[in-house]
């Protein structure tokens, strides 16, 4: 009874391996949570390819979790066991750097404490994590719904609610993938006028019963020309990985419009600087969101019933899920579920 499986991965590069470990105990601050299902994120690359500097092995997995509070440290005053919870990309702060002082607990700048790399993460039975990591998932909510708006869900949720784009101005998702597949049901849902862009005229079906009040087929029209003949977007949310891409949009952004990068591009981005300067336009990117962004993700997600489409794997097929995710096929986000 007091051993678990979790899966971890030994070094760089290495295999996925299924162990059993003893259940660890939480410490003071901390509460240890029974995983009922954990996504599989692509920046989970970073510990599976040893791409975080100074990441320590053997390392589990996983920062898209979804569980229930099993046991609480005994400096917990807010959480009590039987709580449904996640635990996403913020897993933890330092609490004393400059960041953390101004209150902006995700971009910590001493020991940001990402699940998955810093501690060992979701892709196990349970996770003992700082109690300042939580967000309280809402009744009715599964936890395989929970899992991944707890990193994709609150990027692009938090991002958007942040980006200055008012009810009723016209934002645009490039790429509908993973992170992007969700960033249209939440723009739709805070009231923007939606646009989908994507390569081919076979994703606008989708991306219209997603919310999406237009759409443009980059393979065949110019992204820039068409947003501005709508008027110019206020926000171009950007969840593609291709540098050329998010350029192409560039032209397309209104006076004071705003190119949000949440992709990690392979390639630079080929800026223009003289129309930025002349319409006061701007890049930016967005990590994420603090423990109570993700919560307001959930409970926004719950309200307005914003879902990720799920694949879904049980944590003895870890590997097999990752790989499915990594190779660009999964439709549209992998989850592990957990048998106890
Ligand atoms: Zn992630
Ligand atoms: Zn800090």
């Amino acid at each position: 009874m007091s051993k678990m499986r979790v899966v971890q991965v030994t070094r760089p590069n290495g295999p996925f391996e299924i162990v059993e470990r003893e259940i660890p105990e939480p410490g003071a601050d901390s509460v240890r949570v029974k995983v009922e299902a954990c996504g599989i994120c692509h920046s989970d690359s970073l510990t599976k390819e040893g791409a975080w500097p100074g990441i320590q092995y053997p390392r589990v997995p996983g920062h898209e979790i979804a569980g229930i509070v099993d046991a609480v440290g005994q400096d917990v005053a807010a959480w009590t066991p039987g709580q449904h919870v996640g635990i996403g990309w913020h897993g933890g702060h330092c609490g004393y750097c400059d960041s953390c002082r101004r209150g902006d607990f995700v971009t910590c700048q001493i020991a940001p404490q990402v699940p998955g790399i810093a501690y060992d993460g979701g892709y196990g039975e349970y996770v003992i994590a700082p109690a300042s990591a939580l967000a309280l998932i809402p009744e009715g909510l599964s936890a395989v719904d929970a899992g991944p708006l707890m990193c994709a869900g609150v990027t692009t949720f938090n991002s958007l609610r942040n980006s200055g784009a008012r009810p009723g101005d016209l934002v645009a998702v490039l790429g509908i993938g993973g992170l992007g597949h969700l960033g249209i049901q939440f723009a739709s849902k805070l009231g923007f006028r939606t646009v989908a862009i994507a390569r081919g005229m076979d994703k606008e079906p989708l991306a219209r019963k997603l919310g999406a009040w237009s759409y443009i087929d980059s393979k065949t029209q110019d992204p820039a020309a068409e947003l501005l003949k709508l008027g110019g977007a206020k926000v171009v949310l950007a969840t593609v990985t291709s540098g050329d891409a998010m350029s192409a949009t560039l032209g397309g952004l209104s006076v004071n419009g705003k190119l949000v990068i949440l992709g990690a591009a392979a390639e630079p981005l080929q800026v223009p600087g003289i129309p930025l300067m002349l319409g006061r336009r701007s890049i930016l990117g967005w990590p994420s969101g603090s423990s109570i962004d993700s919560q307001d993700t959930l409970a926004f997600s719950k309200l307005t019933g914003v879902r990720a489409m799920n694949e879904v794997f049980p944590l003895e097929r870890a590997a097999e899920g990752y790989e499915h995710m990594m190779s660009g096929k999964a439709r549209f986000r992998v989850v592990l579920t957990i048998e106890h």
